[in-house]
């Protein structure tokens, strides 16, 4: 039997049995809930969020790396590996968990106070309100701090007015976490999406991420009382250090759609004839698959260590920058490298080859593109920002 291309080099062993039983959850859950509809909602261009949400909440995963709230309380490991699980299946799946736990659960939990806290977190964990985070604008995406989004005081609570662009989970959230620049700042404010002026289009003609809900927010004079203010955000170093988390899950998570796209590729490679003989017998072929099974295990190697430190002692942003930029990197380039393996047939939906490569292009600009984490990690070795 070939080798499995997750494992050639024994990496399980470094997982605890917890670990290990929680992968193994949560990749029984994508194979059932997920695996056999995604091509066809990939193709359709839509997605069961709430069905999947309530789904992904009754085993809980929403939110798993929080404390309290009904939140699970895993370590962040055993959140990577749900991560990288999920994203097997697909990235837009897993960006659900992500928005979801990572940054606008996050978001509260951190930043919010006991009421919102209370209000919101116990729903989102169980899958039955769901969340989007705000922050990308038309016209401010990589420099979120040029944000047009005002919030104005108005008496006792604020007046929100703005819009926010490429918002993942916005067409069925029920709270939104916007970012906005007050007189003192950037602030944010946890918005039910049903408050009068506050609208959420849904982005269509996407070509990657397809089983995926993205919105545009239109804010009109949104007014919210001062109790919707996240009270402990006090500037761009919040939402910030919420895509830091959010990073961290895209960290594994790639590696699963790489991993996904090898399997498929070893597979094909396998059955597969040319010149009489199996295309997996061609040294090409095999420098091909030694190569990418390479990446994907040092992939993996890079995000455990990343998830030790981080259970361990916290990760500092640029360290999460070099796992972001490295394995979706590695995982793009995987996903292309299958494609060539499987020919014309690389190009079919009836394999999801093509789909996962069309997803990690978002996955790759996302949550800080490779040139920003390229910055980040220059700003880091030379202490000179190359940013402006
Ligand atoms: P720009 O910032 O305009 O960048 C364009 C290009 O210029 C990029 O290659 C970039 O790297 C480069 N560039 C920019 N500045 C520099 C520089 N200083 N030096 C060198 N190169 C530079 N946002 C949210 O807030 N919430 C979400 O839920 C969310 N979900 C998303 C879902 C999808 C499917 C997608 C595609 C995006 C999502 N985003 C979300 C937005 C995403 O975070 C932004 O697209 C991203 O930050 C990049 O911003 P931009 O698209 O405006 O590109």
């Amino acid at each position: 039997m070939p080798v499995a291309p997750l494992d050639l080099l024994d990496l399980d062993d470094l997982l605890t049995d917890e670990e290990r039983a929680m992968r193994d959850l949560v990749r029984r859950v994508a194979d059932d809930a997920v695996r056999p509809h995604v091509a066809g909602w990939y193709e359709r261009g839509e997605a069961p969020v709430r069905d999947l949400t309530r789904t992904f909440g009754e085993v809980g995963l929403l939110g798993m790396h929080l404390t309290g709230y009904g939140c699970a309380g895993a370590s962040a490991v055993a959140y990577g590996l749900a991560c990288l699980e999920l994203e097997a299946a697909d990235s837009g799946v897993r960006s659900l968990v992500s928005v979801q736990g990572s940054l606008a659960m996050y978001a509260i939990w951190r930043y919010g106070s006991e009421e919102q806290k209370q209000r919101w977190l116990p729903g989102m964990a169980a899958g039955e309100l769901i969340g989007c985070f705000g922050l990308t604008e038309p016209d401010h995406g990589s420099d979120p701090a040029g944000m047009a989004t005002r919030a104005r005081r108005d008496g006792d609570g604020w007046v929100l007015t703005g819009g926010k662009m490429w918002i993942t989970n916005a067409p069925v959230a029920d709270v939104a976490v916007i970012w906005a620049r007050a007189e003192e700042g950037v602030v944010g404010f946890a918005v039910p999406t049903g408050t009068p002026g506050f609208t959420a289009r849904e982005v269509r003609n996407k070509m990657s991420l397809r089983a995926s809900a993205t919105g545009e927010i239109t804010l009109d004079e949104v007014r919210v009382g001062d109790d919707a203010r996240l009270p402990e955000a006090r500037g761009l170093r919040a939402p910030l250090s919420c895509l830091t988390e959010a990073r961290f899950g895209i960290v594994w998570g790639s590696l699963g759609a790489a991993r996904d796209c090898l399997h498929t590729a070893i597979a094909y490679a396998t059955s597969r004839e040319q010149f009489g003989r199996p295309i997996a017998g061609f040294q090409l072929t095999q420098a091909k698959l030694a190569d990418m099974a390479l990446e994907l295990q040092k992939g993996w190697l890079l995000a455990l260590h990343l998830g030790r430190r981080h259970d361990a002692a916290g990760l500092r942003p640029e360290q999460v920058s070099a796992g972001k930029l490295n394995n979706v990197r590695e995982a793009i380039a995987i996903a292309r490298q299958c494609r060539t393996i499987l020919g014309a047939n690389g190009v079919s939906a009836e394999y999801p080859i093509m789909r996962h490569a069309n997803n990690l292009e978002s996955v790759l600009t996302y949550e800080g593109t490779s040139e920003i984490h390229q910055l980040v990690l220059g700003q880091a070795l030379t202490g000179v920002s190359a940013f402006a």
